[in-house]
């Protein structure tokens, strides 16, 4: 019977070691291949010229090399470069490129389309196919990585987990793919300059924390208040802040790690002094910071970016109470490159 191949990618060095050892041989060949596929990024397995031909004809039988294709790559006017992502299925994820001054971030998309329902974001729009595989994750940041040195002639410096779908509903594999980014066989990155970016969902937060990880962790809470919050992001109604608080709390007690807040302000929606209330109350919980995200159009206008006095009005009263806060601008609209416009536009799906 024909067994489907899997990805020997998806395999930790424990898991390669164990198969050769199975097989009667020796633990040691598992290192050698280890090494193929991370280290010389081999294709294929006639590429292993020094593992013998009987043994490459014995992984051939069992497994598959999958790579992700760079299909297009798009450059904004201000230096954002977008890249569609084919994956070995043909389902196609996007991965963003973000230069500053200082800085290159990757922004990687974690599962293909999203399951959540956030009414603001084109992302939501694609329904959730599939969780991505650890190595889909990882050979995203490679291929940001090479562009950036190509670019910009400096290695990637940080990862955002900001591009499609809901890390925390793909905890395993995204941890895996830190654990490799991370890892001096990998790319040897500080966790510090890794964010995962969350949703908010309480059990998983709680998780991180128990698991020990040393990435930083962003909320997209966009209210502090239930009623508007489950409003804009339907599925929070089963998440009501108050568990997010507490998970947030059990995050920082074990972590003590502040928190990122993602936060847009829509006119008509939270741009009333009793949404700020709630925010810089909210932000008293749990050491904190709060990114003001400029809102990118997705559509026929349901959400309009508030005006700037509402924006001036956040940014004072989260001043005022000592809260530290910073307007992050839009990078990459031109190419539906930004926050939240991540939904393979120039695909054919
Ligand atoms: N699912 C995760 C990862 C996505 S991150 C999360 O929700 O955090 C993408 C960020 O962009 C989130 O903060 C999201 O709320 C925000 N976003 C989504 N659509 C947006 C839009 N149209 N304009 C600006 N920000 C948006």
């Amino acid at each position: 019977m024909q067994t489907e191949k899997k990805d020997i990618r998806a395999l930790t060095k424990e898991q390669l070691r164990d198969f050769f050892v199975a097989q009667g041989d020796k633990a040691f060949r598992g290192n050698q291949v280890y090494e193929w596929l991370w280290n010389k990024g081999a294709h294929s397995f006639e590429d292993m010229t020094n593992i013998a031909k009987v043994t490459r004809n014995l992984l051939e039988e069992h497994f598959v090399i999958n790579h992700i294709k760079v299909d297009q790559m798009q450059r904004s006017a201000d230096g954002t470069v977008k890249n569609a992502v084919r994956l070995h299925d043909d389902l196609v994820v996007e991965s963003v490129l973000i230069p500053t001054e200082t800085r290159t971030t990757a922004c990687v998309s974690s599962q293909v389309g999203c399951s959540l329902d956030c009414n603001f974001c084109a992302t939501a729009r694609l329904k959730r196919m599939r969780n991505l595989n650890p190595d889909e994750i990882y050979d995203q940041v490679v291929a940001i990585d090479n562009e950036s040195r190509l670019y910009y002639d400096r290695p990637l410096s940080n990862i955002v987990f900001m591009g499609m779908g809901e890390p925390l509903m793909n905890y395993n594999n995204v941890l895996k793919a830190i654990d490799k980014i991370t890892s001096p066989e990998g790319l040897g990155m500080s966790p510090k300059r890794i964010t995962v970016s969350t949703s908010g969902v309480p059990k998983m937060i709680k998780k991180l924390a128990d698991d020990e990880v040393k990435f930083k962790l962003a909320v997209s809470l966009h209210s502090a208040i239930d009623e508007v919050r489950s409003g804009i992001m339907p599925f929070s109604a089963k998440f009501p802040l108050k568990d997010l608080r507490e998970s947030l709390e059990y995050w920082y007690s074990k972590t003590k790690s502040r928190i990122t807040y993602e936060y847009v302000v829509w006119k008509g929606i939270n741009d009333r002094k009793e949404d700020i209330d709630a925010l810089v109350k909210f932000c008293k919980y749990v050491p904190s910071k709060v990114n003001l995200i400029e809102y990118n159009p997705i559509d026929d206008g349901e959400f309009q970016q508030a005006n700037p006095e509402a924006i001036d009005n956040y940014i004072k009263a989260l001043e005022q109470n000592g809260i530290v806060v910073v307007v992050r601008r839009s990078r990459g609209k031109d190419i539906d490159a930004a926050c939240g416009q991540l939904a393979n536009k120039n695909e054919a799906v």
